[in-house]
């Protein structure tokens, strides 16, 4: 499950900025997950609540916003919604298409104290 070690490194990062910026507790987390990122919001919620015991995220909420895959169609010009990464281009079944949203996970942002 490669969720658990996703979010031993967004502890990582959070514990990162709490040395930087002087905070020692996360209250909430909102991350963004690309759709095509392969990543399971909720096997990732599950495996935030084991990975974050005894960190600065003891307790902390996860919010997980989900963001649409979106990519570029040489065949037909135009900017398309995929679902999938191996997915064609659903308007002229071109292949492939260049991913441009939603291939990513990252921290949109976070609430201290
Ligand atoms: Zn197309």
């Amino acid at each position: 499950m490669h969720e658990m070690s996703l979010c031993e490194s967004i502890i990582g990062i959070a514990e990162e900025q709490a040395s930087v910026q002087h905070f020692s507790k996360v209250k909430s987390i909102r991350l963004e997950i690309g759709k095509l990122s392969c990543v399971q919001a909720d096997a990732m919620a599950f495996a935030f609540d084991a990975v974050a015991k005894n960190t600065i995220l003891d307790g902390a909420r996860l919010e997980i916003d989900e963001v649409p895959g979106k990519g570029w169609c040489a065949g037909c010009s135009t900017e398309v919604e995929i679902n999938q990464r191996y997915d064609g281009c659903p308007l002229c079944e071109y292949y492939p298409i260049e991913i441009r949203q939603g291939d990513a996970m990252r921290i949109k942002d976070m609430e201290v104290e």
